[in-house]
């Protein structure tokens, strides 16, 4: 089974190809042109279900199964902003830099140094007849300031429960087992499974 990954973010590619070493996984941008979706929806799940439908109708295949994922940062003492918009929280074209050190700043505006935040993660899987999400979640502490360079997005500032290392400082395998796309993903698996 064919798994089309409805996304062009390469962190998240990386991640997804790690984490379903049993299945063919491609992103869709290497079997059509990529193109524009828009994300409209007020959740995660709403949001997932939109990128995963545009490109199962844009491939026009019906034996493929893809998957979308949605996700995003939510801080406690921003009242769970970004969430949804945390892809775009410094603007429309801001990159993952622009964002990081953004998010950072508002963190800092209201005075303190760190903030109890979490990920979520939801995946979509469409088919030519079924559809389904799952959602994944990871807690921590959103801190001010920018340590470490691995992971992606707003990893360098966010501190995992039990830990007091940032995601950019530790090491991508610890991530790997404590995501909110892992803990998502293990969910999609079990669906992916009934599929066959
Ligand atoms: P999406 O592509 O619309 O799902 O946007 C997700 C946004 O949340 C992007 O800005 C990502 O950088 C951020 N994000 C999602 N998951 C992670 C993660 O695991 N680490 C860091 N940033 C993330």
């Amino acid at each position: 089974m064919k798994l089309v990954l409805a996304t062009g973010n390469k962190g998240k590619v990386k991640e997804i190809k790690t984490l379903c070493e049993d299945y063919e996984v491609v992103a869709y941008s290497e079997l059509i042109e990529p193109f524009e979706i828009v994300e409209d929806g007020d959740t995660f799940k709403e949001n997932a279900l939109i990128k995963a439908r545009a490109v199962f109708k844009a491939l026009d295949d019906e034996d493929v199964v893809v998957i979308a994922d949605d996700s995003g940062i939510s801080v406690d003492i921003l009242d769970g902003k970004p969430g949804i918009y945390s892809a775009r929280h410094a603007g429309e074209d801001a990159t993952d830099k622009d964002n990081l050190y953004k998010l950072i700043d508002d963190i800092k505006d209201t005075d303190v140094e760190s903030s109890p935040a979490h990920y979520t993660a939801c995946i979509a899987i469409v088919t030519k007849d079924r559809e389904f999400s799952v959602h994944g979640w990871m807690y921590g502490d959103a801190i001010t300031e920018a340590k470490g360079d691995n992971g992606f997005g707003y990893d360098p500032m966010f501190i995992p429960q039990g830990f007091d290392k940032t995601l950019g400082e530790l090491d991508d395998n610890v991530k790997k087992n404590l995501s909110h796309r892992f803990k998502a993903l293990n969910l999609a698996k079990k669906v992916l499974k009934t599929l066959v």
